[in-house]
């Protein structure tokens, strides 16, 4: 939010008023003063409090999101609260007028009530001093465009539904929240990225004391709805619309819930979201809900996946195109297809060494660790075979205080939305039975909340030259991973079609590729013994 440098002056928090009428009561019921008027967030969204006798006992609250004030003279004003479900005609369910003493503090509580109404409640960026930040941390590393079309793709139904119906992911947070109810009983929670409110309601399932929904999409509207239609859990539900990075809680988090993974467990950026969420939110040693994340990788042979993106660029080889010849864009058409990370599920006889891990932990990692991160490789060949790039998946824990539990998209294991994702690469290397396989994956953030991937992988050449320290062919390649292929509608190539004649799948002498294997049976490799690829 930009924010003009005359708004940056506190607004005031305190009126004195002359005079209340209660429109509601009939007749209508006037108090005369000196009454006091407060502005303040104390129940979790900006209200306004109107103290009917001078020792405060008795006050109105009006919830500033839904309420309107209106000038009625210098010194009179209406202020007006709308009921929360209407069906056609809008109805008013609290109506007072409000009489002050000078028109001087008239146009002062108007300026207030605009203040506390626009900047919390929409915009969520007012500081604790009453100063307003320039631009929010989102803001200052996400481009606005990527923005706009990330928080537009969560504000609609369809994309939550779709996670809402991956009940592994859904499932195993139910179960990590419903078993671990100890950690939720009378205690702060706040959700992360509440979309439709779910998670919120199940912390709320499970005895919260109250549970503050962040979420920064149009989604936050159908999350108090879908809140408001569950009224026991809801009683105890607070919706913030606005983003972590910027909104103002009442009070600090016993424990943070939130689902911020995407695929290969970076992509969209929101981690950062949910580490600055605990650092803005979270009592010391709070718990967080996942606790821990992995990224889990290893080699992969799949000469099918490999012909299939090549074949992709074999339109650019034809020389006659309705008379012009498309080969000059061949090559980088070849390399476009190999930049896009491949995500689907495959079988985990695919993989052909134990993964190594990459462990972020939820409650210690900064930030900024983040931005960039690179992964050293380091895998021993199970089997001879022609390595096509590295397969990634990842999981999390609920390290709850009574029972841990991970959620995980491992090959093998029930399908979830994230599916798997696989590198590949352009030029495949080869490797002997107990050959050790090197390399890194290095990613770095950008601004379209996603990374840039730059993968190498090494192995040392066996045959001649070999014993002499050998020669080492390296392959790498670079990926974006906001730009993914989605292969799920292609049809699997799983086990044993795999070990049919691969080398018929290529359509063209033309195709500039190392020649395959003559034999494509030792692409199908036994399940490896990956102690490292739990199925929780
Ligand atoms: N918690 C829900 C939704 C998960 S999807 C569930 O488990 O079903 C992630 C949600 O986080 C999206 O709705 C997205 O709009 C929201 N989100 C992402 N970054 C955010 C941020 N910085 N502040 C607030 N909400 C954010």
């Amino acid at each position: 939010m930009d924010t003009l440098p005359g708004e940056n002056l506190k607004h005031h928090q305190n009126f004195t008023v002359a005079a209340i009428t209660l429109l509601s009561s009939t007749p209508p019921k006037s108090v005369s003063g000196p009454l006091s008027a407060t502005f303040g967030t104390g129940s979790g969204f900006p209200e306004l409090q109107l103290f009917l006798e001078p020792d405060g006992q008795h006050s109105l609250s009006f919830d500033l999101r839904t309420t309107q004030l209106f000038r009625l003279g210098e010194v009179q004003s209406l202020c007006v609260s709308e009921s929360s479900e209407t069906i056609k005609e809008k109805n008013y369910s609290k109506g007072v007028t409000i009489q002050f003493k000078e028109e001087e503090e008239s146009s002062s509580f108007h300026g207030a009530f605009e203040h506390w109404k626009t900047q919390v409640v929409i915009q969520g960026s007012d500081l604790p001093n009453g100063t307003l930040s320039s631009k929010s941390k989102f803001d200052d590393k996400i481009e606005a465009s990527s923005a706009k079309m990330y928080f537009h793709y969560y504000g609609q139904l369809l994309h939550q539904q779709n996670m809402l119906q991956d009940y592994v992911r859904t499932g195993s947070y139910y179960a990590a929240v419903i078993e671990n109810q100890a950690d939720f009983v009378g205690r702060v929670v706040v959700d992360v990225g509440a979309g439709s409110g779910i998670l919120s309601l199940f912390a709320a399932q499970a005895g919260a004391k109250h549970v503050y929904a962040v979420e920064a999409s149009e989604m936050a509207d159908y999350a108090q709805k879908l809140i408001n239609g569950n009224p026991i859990l809801g009683q105890r539900i607070t919706v913030i619309k606005g983003k972590v990075e910027d909104v103002e809680l009442p009070e600090k988090a016993d424990i943070l819930i939130s689902e911020p993974m995407g695929t290969l467990l970076v992509n969209e950026r929101m981690l950062e979201s949910y580490v600055i969420a605990r650092d803005r939110f979270l009592v010391p040693n709070g718990k967080m809900f996942p606790t821990v994340g992995r990224i889990h990788m290893a080699p992969f042979s799949d000469e099918y996946l490999y012909v299939e993106i090549a074949n992709k660029a074999l339109f650019w080889q034809q020389q006659n195109y309705y008379g012009v010849d498309l080969t000059a864009l061949h090559g980088t058409a070849f390399q476009g297809y190999f930049s896009q990370p491949v995500v689907d599920a495959f079988d985990p006889r695919l993989l052909v060494a134990p993964a190594v891990s990459h462990i972020i932990n939820f409650t210690t990692v900064k930030e900024e660790d983040l931005y960039e991160i690179d992964i050293p490789l380091k895998f021993t060949a199970s089997v001879g075979t022609r390595i096509h790039g590295l397969a990634c998946w990842f999981d999390v824990l609920f390290n709850g205080s009574t029972v841990q539990r991970w959620l995980t998209t491992a090959p093998g294991a029930p399908t979830t939305h994230w599916y798997q994702l696989r590198c590949v690469l352009s030029q495949p290397i080869y490797v002997m039975p107990g050959q050790e396989i090197t390399g890194h994956l290095h990613m770095i953030a950008h601004s379209a909340q996603s990374y840039t991937i730059n993968l190498t992988m090494s192995a040392k050449m066996w045959g001649p030259g070999a014993e002499q320290g050998g020669i080492l062919q390296t392959s790498s390649c670079r990926l974006d991973l906001k730009e993914p292929y989605y292969r799920m509608s292609q049809p699997q190539a799983y086990s044993s079609s795999q070990d049919q004649q691969p080398n018929q799948l290529l359509q063209s002498q033309d195709l500039h590729l190392p020649s395959l294997d003559e034999d494509g049976s030792d692409f199908i490799q036994q399940p490896s013994n990956d102690s490292s690829v739990q199925i929780h």
